[in-house]
């Protein structure tokens, strides 16, 4: 079959064939419809990031992902061939209390692998194989959305964990909250806009940040949603006195991070969802009155990271209340859809504009509804 495999720390991704995936029994084996790339998937091509599974040579790149199921070994119940699914992407190191009760998310040991990015074959492939634990099933009306299901399981985790922990303030018996609860979302990449689109979604007043004016995708999108757009090229004074109680992180900018701690509303919380470069310059910040407010203000700052099936599964459920509110606007942030073939030029580098860019590994003819 053909796949997209990686060396790295080498750079370069190559388009080769590879032998097709054993369907070992209790597995299923899935033909890949999409990949989605991100930000990882370049990492991994430059070579900063992303492991080759023990005893290969290579990694199949390629952790976004949607199938449809092939075919099924004996005993197998809850999936039949047709099946649109999702492939979760991390499996768990199989030893600490996380991992044994599947929440591999939050693994203690490191000693985890992920599909397509770190020891285990990723997606970018004709097929997989894979245990019906880590498939979720998409109903055929999401169809044409499902490939953000991943990045979407990562917002989905980091905004719960953020509202966990603004949920250790209850409200004043008998006096509920007036102003609804103002939302930050810092980015207006793929994973900053469908923070913006769930945040608008659970009632949240939203304001996104990025670098450009109102007349773009990002912008009309944003004000679709009911969502503020300020543009903060020229710095964070734009915002205003604007403070916030949940600020959403998706840039892996360091200097972001600390503007945005100074956003914070009493009580709030800073979850940090992007992955600065380690080798980045060092920063300068004046640390006192900064964590002086962070503890006078009972505030939080947490990071997230990947997302465990229970996130896939909320993310169907946003997925689709997204199509019944706004029809057509989660699929709109899928900005190119090119064959895999064309891999070379999409995983090189991010063209202007793009929010989404996907490779199609096979097209599908079943109807699907958008
Ligand atoms: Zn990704
Ligand atoms: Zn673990």
């Amino acid at each position: 079959m053909r796949a997209i495999i990686v060396r790295p720390p080498t750079p370069g991704a190559q388009l080769i064939d590879v032998p097709s995936p054993d369907l070992a029994p209790g597995t299923v084996g899935v033909d890949v419809l999409e990949c989605g790339i991100c930000g990882t998937d370049r990492d991994i091509v430059e070579g900063k990031y992303g492991r080759v599974p023990t005893g290969l040579p290579y990694l199949i790149l390629g952790h976004e992902n949607l199938g449809r199921v092939r075919e099924i070994t004996a005993g197998i119940n809850g999936f039949v061939e047709g099946d649109l699914v999702v492939a979760t992407v991390r499996r768990g190191c199989g030893r600490c209390r996380f991992c044994l009760t599947n929440q591999s998310d939050f693994c203690e040991t490191g000693d985890f692998t992920e599909r397509g990015i770190k020891g285990a074959p990723g997606y970018m492939a004709d097929r997989y194989a894979e245990f019906p634990q880590y498939l979720v099933r998409v109903p055929p009306r999401l169809g044409s959305v499902a490939v953000l299901l991943e990045p979407l399981s990562v917002v989905e985790k980091a905004i719960l964990q953020g509202q966990r922990i603004l949920d250790r303030k209850e409200p004043t018996p008998g006096r509920p909250r007036v102003e609804p609860v103002r939302a930050l979302v810092a980015g207006t990449g793929a994973v900053g806009m469908l923070a913006a689109i769930v945040l608008a979604m659970r009632g949240y007043e939203v304001t996104a940040i990025d670098r450009h004016g109102d007349d773009t995708f990002a912008g009309r999108l944003l004000a679709r949603i009911g969502a503020q757009h300020v543009n903060v090229a020229t710095g964070f004074d734009a915002l205003g006195a604007a403070r916030f109680d949940l600020v959403v992180e998706a840039t892996g900018s360091v200097a972001v991070d600390f503007s945005l701690i100074v956003r914070l509303g009493p009580n709030g919380v800073l979850v940090l969802t992007g992955i600065p470069d380690a080798a980045g310059p060092p920063s300068t910040v004046p640390g006192g009155p900064l964590f002086r407010d962070v503890v006078l203000g009972n505030q939080a700052i947490v990071g997230s990271v990947n997302a465990n099936r229970t996130y896939f599964e909320s993310g169907l459920q946003d997925l689709a209340a997204a199509e019944d509110r706004w029809p057509g606007l989660v699929s709109s942030l899928i900005t190119s859809r090119r064959p895999l073939e064309q891999y070379a030029a999409v995983l090189a580098a991010r063209p202007g504009g793009e929010v989404k860019s996907v490779l199609v590994v096979r097209r599908d003819d079943a109807p699907r509804s958008s």
